[in-house]
């Protein structure tokens, strides 16, 4: 329902969940944070309100400057905490916004080449089939592309992965996701409003539209693959 991603120079957590608060308006079940630190993904997941992962948080903190977090409007599988964003597999982390039409379809044929499931989820065939992709040798932006040829429906997607602290791949079909440009940072959110405080330089993807962004570089390409400019707006949000 709500997405934050930031490449940034502090420790990311606390800054994701109050960008998660910005977005709680959209109304939630659940929420989630994954974050890179030394290269390792670690993720904290909580049902409820935000306060029940912020409570997670101070119990059991999640280092790193590298970070995406999701409140959860669940439409595939109950409102648990297996089943709260973000999903993962080995190396890839991701969150999403809407829905993956065909899921079941992916995830009879991931299961046949042997991806083990945690969840109900439509999401986690999105990690299971990237993951595949970074198994098959391509590289993260090469996996992602692969995957968004296979996934019906409207999604907005987020996605880290291990090993990869200067990298974060989003894409666009049918959920708005807008790029906040920092100075030595990169912010992915699903509206301008869950970045306000952190930039007002804000570019929206359109339809097909995925983008790999680092600290120092936003690169969009069009739902053909072609490098696109997006224009970036000045956005003083009202709050
Ligand atoms: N379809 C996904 C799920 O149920 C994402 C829901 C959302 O947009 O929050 O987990």
């Amino acid at each position: 329902c709500g997405i934050v991603g930031i490449l940034g120079e502090h420790e990311v957590a606390p800054i994701i969940l109050d960008a998660l608060k910005r977005l709680e308006y959209r109304g939630y079940d659940s929420a989630g944070i994954a974050t890179l630190h030394e290269g390792t993904l670690g993720r904290r997941r909580a049902t409820g309100k935000l306060i029940n992962l912020s409570d997670l948080l101070v119990e059991d903190p999640i280092r790193g400057k590298s970070g995406i977090g999701h409140t959860r409007w669940a439409t595939h599988g109950a409102a648990t905490v297996v089943n709260a964003h973000p999903h993962r597999t080995a190396r890839v982390a991701v969150v999403h916004n809407g829905i993956i039409e065909n899921f079941r379809a992916l995830r009879q044929g991931l299961e046949e080449k042997g991806a083990v499931f945690e969840t109900e989820t439509d999401t986690e065939t999105v990690a299971h089939l990237t993951e595949m992709g970074l198994r098959d040798g391509k590289t993260p932006l090469d996996a992602v592309k692969e995957t968004l040829a296979q996934l019906e429906g409207a999604f907005a997607l987020c996605f880290l992965f291990e090993g990869e602290e200067d990298l974060m791949i989003a894409a666009r079909r049918g959920s708005p996701l807008a790029i906040g440009y920092g100075t030595g940072e990169m912010y992915v959110g699903s509206d301008a409003l869950a970045l306000a405080p952190l930039t007002h330089r804000i570019s929206y993807l359109e339809e097909g539209d995925f983008a790999v962004l680092s600290r120092t570089s936003v690169q969009v390409y069009d739902a053909d693959g072609a490098p696109v400019e997006r224009e970036i707006r000045y956005v003083q949000a009202e709050n």
